[in-house]
């Protein structure tokens, strides 16, 4: 396809990873050399010429996305990560999952108070990720310029729960 835009490189896998879920695969845009370069150069577009201090990414695919734009951007990367993974002191934060709950972690040392970040993941959907990311930045003092997703998905809510706590929301692409 001529001109294929970020959503055309997506891919959609049904049943994963539970019967009913159709889940959205980002590894496709991100295998294509067009695709990735498309891809970070949307997400960047309207920070371009903002001073970002720091990349804030959501594990895991977060970090492939975030580590790239910080490199656009010139700014440094930090990494939020699932509970127990990061080795020095960390705050924690724990959030909803359809079942039970998860906890991400970030360094307590990891940003200066006042710090201007710009936290970043693959996805949108209900939002309880990025939610539990912008707290953990918010304990450290961060202030949050904004947040960019790949991929939004607006029937589970999340944009709305992120936009009524006043947050920027950029993403490049939605599914139903
Ligand atoms: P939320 O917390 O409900 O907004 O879910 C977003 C998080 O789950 C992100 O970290 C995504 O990487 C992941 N996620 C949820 N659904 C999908 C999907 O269809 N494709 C890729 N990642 C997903």
């Amino acid at each position: 396809m001529q001109n294929k835009t970020v959503r055309d490189y997506i891919r959609t896998i049904p049943d994963f990873p539970h019967k009913g879920i159709l889940f959205r695969d980002v590894t496709t845009l991100f295998a294509d050399a067009r695709g990735m370069r498309l891809c970070v150069d949307q997400l960047v577009a309207p920070f371009t010429g903002e001073k970002i201090d720091v990349v804030a990414g959501l594990e895991a695919r977060g970090f492939i996305l975030g580590g790239a734009v910080a490199h656009q951007l010139g700014s440094g990367f930090v990494p939020i990560r699932k509970k127990g993974k990061l080795p020095a002191a960390t705050h924690e934060q724990e959030y909803a999952l359809e079942y039970g709950t998860a906890t991400v972690e970030v360094h307590r040392d990891a940003l200066q108070p006042g710090a201007r970040v710009l936290m970043v993941d693959d996805l949108l959907a209900t939002g309880g990720t990025a939610k539990a990311g912008i707290a953990l930045l918010e304990r450290l003092g961060a202030e949050i310029i904004g947040c960019a997703f790949v991929v939004d998905l607006p029937d589970l809510g999340g944009r709305a729960v992120l936009e009524d706590m006043g947050m920027p929301i950029h993403t490049l692409c939605d599914f139903d």
